[in-house]
């Protein structure tokens, strides 16, 4: 038997050490919370990428009283990015959340299982690492590529 380990290396950032694009990505993605439609559980998504045609497309949570209809904010910005702009690459993604208090959650969030697996499908055809920014009140995650949110990812079959 063989014993593997998996290591995820990534770097926790104070707002004020980001600088431009991935300060205005940042700042995006907190501002699409307030855009987030969630009544049933007050939790509000915000997520912004950055697509290889310098567009940044913003999405947010959107709830719905059968509640596996509605999505993440992560995949409601994928899905709108790759249906308006099918030829832009992803290049890098920012996520925040607000709380049910409605202030900005202290421990940067990340993404669920279903929009890593979403979200991976993109940097797959992006050719590269797509930069991955967790959003806290205090700090800022930067994970450096979608895959390694998702080890030993299903990828082709
Ligand atoms: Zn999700």
């Amino acid at each position: 038997m063989e014993h593997k380990k998996i290591v995820l290396e990534y770097e926790a950032l104070a707002h004020d050490e980001l600088f431009d694009t991935d300060a205005e990505l940042v700042k995006k993605a907190m501002g699409a919370t307030y855009r987030g439609y969630a009544p049933y559980s007050h939790f509000n998504v915000g997520a912004a990428i950055l697509l290889s045609n310098g567009v940044i497309v913003e999405g947010a949570n959107q709830e719905n009283v059968a509640y596996p209809s509605g999505t993440c904010a992560e995949r409601s910005a994928c899905f709108y990015a790759h249906a308006r702009y099918p030829e832009a690459k992803f290049e890098k993604i920012a996520i925040a959340a607000r709380g049910t208090d409605g202030e900005f959650i202290s421990e940067p969030v990340a993404p669920c299982g279903a929009c890593r697996q979403a979200l991976l499908e993109y940097e797959m055809l992006a050719g590269k690492p797509v930069m991955v920014y967790l959003v806290g009140r205090e700090k800022v995650y930067r994970i450096p590529s979608v895959i390694s949110l998702l080890p030993l990812a299903f990828t082709e079959f």
